[in-house]
C-alpha cells in the first residue's frame, strides 16, 4: 500500500497517552473514545492502535488478529451501550471517511459509531 502515516496525528497522541480521551472500550489492538465533538448523543470513535492511515489501508495491511479485534470491539460497543437492534436496542450507523473526497480530518484510521437518535437519510442529496 502507498500509504505513510504521521505519527503526529492526533490520535497517534491520543495512542501514546500525550492527550487525554474518554475511553469506551480498550482491547489488545483497539481503542475506542468518545468524539470531542459529537454529532449525535453517541457518538464513538473506534481506532486500530496499528499506524494504518484510512480503511482500505487498514483492510488490506492489518493482521487477520487486529482485524477481528477491532470488529469484535465495534460488536462489544454495541452491547455495551444497548444499542444492537439484535438485542432490543434502538440501532445505529457506523462509517469511516478516506482521504479528501470522504473528508478525512485525522489521518489515522477511524470508524464513528454514532446512536441516540433517528440519524436521518445516509447522505444529503
Ligand atoms: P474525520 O473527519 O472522519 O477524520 O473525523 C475526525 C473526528 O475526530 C471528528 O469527529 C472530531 O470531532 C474528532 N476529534 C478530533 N480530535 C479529537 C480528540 N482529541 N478527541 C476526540 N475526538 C476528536
Amino acid at each position: 500500500m502507498a500509504y505513510s502515516y504521521d505519527p503526529t496525528n492526533i490520535f497517534a497522541r491520543i495512542l501514546r497517552g500525550e492527550i487525554p480521551n474518554r475511553t469506551v472500550i480498550e482491547t489488545e489492538h483497539t481503542l475506542a473514545f468518545e468524539d470531542i465533538n459529537p454529532s449525535a448523543p453517541v457518538h464513538v470513535l473506534v481506532i486500530p492502535k496499528g499506524p494504518y492511515v484510512c480503511f482500505d489501508h487498514f483492510a488490506a495491511d492489518a493482521s487477520a488478529e487486529e482485524i477481528a479485534d477491532f470488529h469484535r470491539a465495534v460488536a462489544g460497543i454495541c452491547r455495551k451501550l444497548g444499542i444492537s437492534p439484535g438485542e432490543g436496542g434502538q440501532g445505529y450507523r457506523v462509517l469511516s471517511n478516506a482521504g479528501h473526497h470522504g473528508h478525512q480530518e485525522v489521518p489515522h484510521y477511524h470508524m464513528h459509531l454514532l446512536a441516540g437518535r433517528p440519524l436521518g437519510p445516509m447522505l444529503a442529496r
